[in-house]
């Protein structure tokens, strides 16, 4: 018997989704899984909806190491983290089940907020202003001063994360099989006073990057992790780098990620 037998499903608790995962219950039984209430104590986690419920999973797992995660889509639905959906489950159960599925690796970024504990993002990492004014950042990179920024905000993306906000700031996607992030800007302010970049720019898993708040009037950007607002408001520092901390997924043959960039873009 698989090591990992123990199953958690993750999904919004609706009466039609719960009909249509009731024979996909029963199935994960019959092949020898235990459905479990915690999701702590899960070794396969399952989430159902798009790429929002996906990363919802692996935020509310806390990015677990020992376990394993799948995304089932919905009907028809195109996602960049499910490789599955409810009509082809059971090549997923067959998959875990003989040792032989293939696992991909998405690197992950972690921030530490003000020099409390560290988070983690899946997608990744925004400060944004949430009044009209804009925010005033110092950029390090390996904590030397690489620029001011004045704008609206910034996206500090995975590589999974490349085609979700990032892509909407103009960002580049990146392949997942290279460690690294990506900083994009959003409506930044170039002129006399301030001149940033003016373009993405893709950092190595080795460096690390710091984002000091210039207090100018608007002290209270929000910072998100994936689809989550960090609770504190005032911000003096955000320091962010590439964790060795992996999530790792079950991957259906024949289905790369440019399959399904394209799938979903093209
Ligand atoms: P949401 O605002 O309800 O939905 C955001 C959309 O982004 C959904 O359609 C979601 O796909 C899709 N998405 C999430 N991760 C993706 C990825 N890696 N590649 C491509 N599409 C992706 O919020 P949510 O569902 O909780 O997702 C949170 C994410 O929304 C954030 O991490 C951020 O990337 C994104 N976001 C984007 C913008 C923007 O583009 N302007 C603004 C705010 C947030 P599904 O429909 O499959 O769930």
């Amino acid at each position: 018997m698989s090591v990992r037998n123990n199953m958690y499903f993750y999904y919004s608790k609706e009466e039609e989704v719960e009909a249509k995962l009731k024979p996909l219950f029963q199935l994960a039984k019959n092949n020898q899984f235990n459905l479990v209430d915690n999701i702590q104590e899960a070794n396969v986690i399952i989430s159902v909806g798009g790429d929002g419920m996906f990363l919802q999973a692996v935020r509310e797992s806390n990015f677990r190491q020992n376990a394993i995660y799948a995304g089932l889509s919905r009907d028809g639905e195109s996602s960049l983290y499910c490789d599955f959906n409810l009509d082809n489950f059971d090549e997923l159960l067959y998959s875990v089940l003989h040792e032989e599925m293939e696992v991909r690796r998405f690197p992950i970024i972690k921030a530490r907020v003000n020099e409390g504990r560290d988070f983690y993002c899946l997608n990744e990492l925004t400060i944004r202003s949430t009044i009209v004014k804009t925010i005033v950042l110092d950029v390090f990179i390996d904590d030397q001063h690489f620029e001011t920024f004045r704008g609206d905000g910034m996206v500090i993306a995975t590589p999974t994360g490349s085609t979700a906000y990032n892509k909407s700031t103009n960002g580049a996607i990146i392949d997942p099989k290279i460690s690294c992030y990506q900083v994009t800007e959003i409506a930044s302010m170039n002129n006399n006073n301030f001149r940033t970049l003016g373009s993405s720019f893709v950092l190595n898993k080795e460096r690390k990057l710091t984002l000091l708040e210039i207090e100018d009037g608007n002290d209270h950007p929000i910072v998100s992790f994936d689809n989550e607002a960090f609770p504190i408001r005032k911000i003096n520092k955000i320091e962010i780098s590439m964790d060795d901390k992996v999530v790792k997924t079950v991957k259906l043959k024949n289905n790369t990620y440019w399959d399904r960039v394209k799938r979903m873009f093209l």
